[in-house]
C-alpha cells in the first residue's frame, strides 16, 4: 500500500473497530475491543487486536492518558526486637517516640502508658483515639499479648482496632484460648470470623495489614455501598474482601447493628478491654473509595 495511504486506511479501520466494539457484560471496569490492520512481522497486513480498558488503551505510553505511578519508598519490616518502618507516603501514628497523634476519647490527654516505644492501655483509661481522620485506607498495625496468661475467651488479651472509630477487626489472645469464632482474633466482631487462626504466641509481635473501604451512604442517610475489608493477620490472609452487612457497633449479645450513616472521615481507634496488649508501628496510606 502506498505508505501516504496508510494512515487513512488505519484510521478507517480504527473507526470501523469501533462501530463493532463488543458488549460490555459488566458496567465497569468498561472493556472495548476493536481490530485494525497492521503490518506483520513478514510485512504483510493483517488485523491485530486491540483493547482498551476505561478508554485507555492496553499498553499505552503516552503520560497524559495513563501517567506513571507515584514513586513511593517501601518501609523495612520488623523484626521481634525492633520495629519496621512506614512507607515514604503514609501517615505515621505511632513509631515509638510519643503519643502526639492520638488523644482519649473527648479530645483529651489519653491515659494510656507510653513506655519503651510501646503505648498499653491502663485499667480504664478508655479507648486511644488518633488526632487524624480517614476512610478507606490502609493501615499497618503491630501489637503483642501480655506474656502472663491471664483469663479466658473474651477476657484474654482483649482490644480491637475500630476503623473510623466504628468497626472492628478484633484483637485477642486467641493462641490456645477458644471463643465464639465471629470474636476471636482476626474477626469482624460479631460478624465474621477469620479464615484461619493465625495467631503468635502471647508476648511475640504480631501484625495486622488491613485493607479498608469505607461505607458508603446516600443523602437519606441509607448504605449504598458496604465496608469492606482485607486483613492480613502475620502474613496470612485472614479476612478475604468481607463485606461487612451491618454495623458491628455491640448492642448487646446476637443482636443487629444496621449500619448508621456517618461522615466520610472517622478516627483510628485502639480499644482498652482491661487487658495490658502493647502496640507498636502504627500508620495508614489513605485510599480512593
Ligand atoms: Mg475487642
Amino acid at each position: 500500500m502506498n505508505p501516504k495511504l496508510l494512515v487513512p486506511a488505519l484510521c478507517t479501520a480504527f473507526l470501523l473497530g469501533l462501530a463493532f466494539s463488543a458488549a460490555a457484560d459488566f458496567d465497569t471496569p468498561v472493556i472495548k475491543e476493536w481490530k485494525v490492520k497492521e503490518k506483520n512481522d513478514k510485512g504483510k497486513m493483517e488485523d491485530a487486536d486491540y483493547m482498551s480498558i476505561d478508554g485507555i488503551l492496553v499498553h499505552e505510553e503516552d503520560p497524559a492518558l495513563q501517567p506513571q505511578p507515584t514513586v513511593i519508598t517501601p518501609g523495612t519490616a520488623s523484626t521481634a526486637e525492633k520495629p519496621g518502618t512506614a512507607p515514604s507516603d503514609a501517615v505515621v501514628l505511632f513509631d515509638g517516640k510519643d503519643l502526639s497523634n492520638w488523644t482519649d476519647t473527648d479530645g483529651k490527654e489519653t491515659k494510656w502508658i507510653f513506655k519503651d516505644g510501646v503505648m498499653s492501655p491502663t485499667k480504664s483509661s478508655g479507648m486511644i483515639r488518633s488526632k487524624q481522620e480517614f476512610g478507606s485506607c490502609q493501615l499497618h498495625v503491630e501489637w503483642a499479648e501480655p506474656s502472663k496468661v491471664e483469663g479466658d475467651g473474651q477476657g484474654r488479651g482483649n482490644s480491637g482496632v475500630f476503623l473510623m472509630g466504628k468497626y472492628e477487626v478484633q484483637v485477642l489472645d486467641s493462641y490456645d484460648n477458644k471463643t465464639y469464632p465471629d470474636g476471636q482474633c482476626g474477626a469482624l466482631y460479631g460478624r465474621k470470623k477469620p479464615l484461619v487462626n493465625a495467631c503468635r504466641k502471647p508476648g511475640e509481635w504480631q501484625t495486622y495489614d488491613i485493607v479498608f473501604h469505607r461505607p458508603v451512604f446516600d443523602k437519606d442517610g441509607n448504605v449504598t455501598k458496604r465496608a469492606t475489608f482485607t486483613v492480613i493477620q502475620n502474613g496470612v490472609l485472614v479476612q478475604d474482601h468481607t463485606e461487612l452487612s451491618g454495623g458491628c457497633g455491640w448492642k448487646g449479645h446476637h443482636a443487629i447493628s444496621h449500619y448508621e450513616a456517618h461522615g466520610d472521615k472517622g478516627p483510628l481507634e485502639l480499644q482498652d478491654h482491661g487487658n495490658p496488649v502493647i502496640f507498636r508501628n502504627v500508620w495508614v496510606r489513605e485510599l480512593a473509595d
